[in-house]
């Protein structure tokens, strides 16, 4: 099956620029990548702002770097190790971007129950905003997971309905702390989910800053 043809919620204009950007905390640009990763069109749009970017890039002002940074570079490049290619898992439940970060497909996830049958997995990330995997039995409700900021919810497999929507696959979900939301998974297979949550306040803040800048607005 393409997933493509069945994603209906895109990402936001504001989270791919600050993700081109290089701005987004680390747990929301994983959630971005993962999501990237399984949708044409914001790959497309992405680009489109990666070329603002080198746009910026040209137009800016040259810095005088020490004489010998190019043969330093080269020769880290020439000594780095070959990075370790990742087994491709056809048919796998995570993205490439996610099983980066947990060494594998869902049967290496470390999953910690919460109680009603869910089970959630944090994945390790710098900076104050969290990411994890959640595992939601059918017809069971996604455990409030803070609602305190800004969260981003990928869908990986199965499905949630909330007020707004029903989310399946390759959907994500941008909820702020205004949207009271309750997504309950949809009744057959589990629904396995990535959620990024914002350290409370912070990063709301930011997201519109970065953008106003690239954009020049
Ligand atoms: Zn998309």
């Amino acid at each position: 099956m393409d997933r493509n043809e069945t994603i209906k919620h895109h990402l936001s204009d504001a989270l791919l620029m600050n993700y081109s950007a290089g701005t987004l905390p680390e747990a929301f640009d994983l959630a971005v990548a993962a999501h990237v990763s399984l949708c044409d069109s914001c790959r497309a749009r992405m680009m489109a702002f990666d070329t603002v970017g080198g746009a910026v890039l040209e137009s800016t002002e040259e810095a005088e770097v020490s004489e010998d940074s190019l043969a330093a570079t080269l020769r880290l490049i020439e000594t780095a190790p070959a990075e370790k290619p990742l087994p491709v898992r056809r048919g796998g439940v995570l993205p490439t971007p996610i099983q980066r970060y947990v060494g594998g497909d869902v049967d290496a996830v470390s999953w910690r129950r919460l109680g009603g049958g869910v089970y959630d997995s944090v994945i390790p990330v710098q900076g104050e905003a969290k990411v994890r995997l959640l595992r939601i039995p059918g017809g069971a409700a996604v455990p409030d997971h803070g609602h305190e900021g800004g969260e981003l919810t990928l869908v990986l497999k199965g499905a949630y309905r909330d007020e707004i929507d029903r989310f399946g696959p390759g959907d994500v979900e941008f909820a702020d702390d205004d949207l009271n939301h309750t997504p309950v998974a949809e009744t057959g297979e589990d629904c396995i989910c990535l959620a990024a949550t914002e350290a409370p306040l912070k990063f709301r803040k930011l997201l519109p800053r970065i953008a106003q800048r690239v954009m020049r607005i």
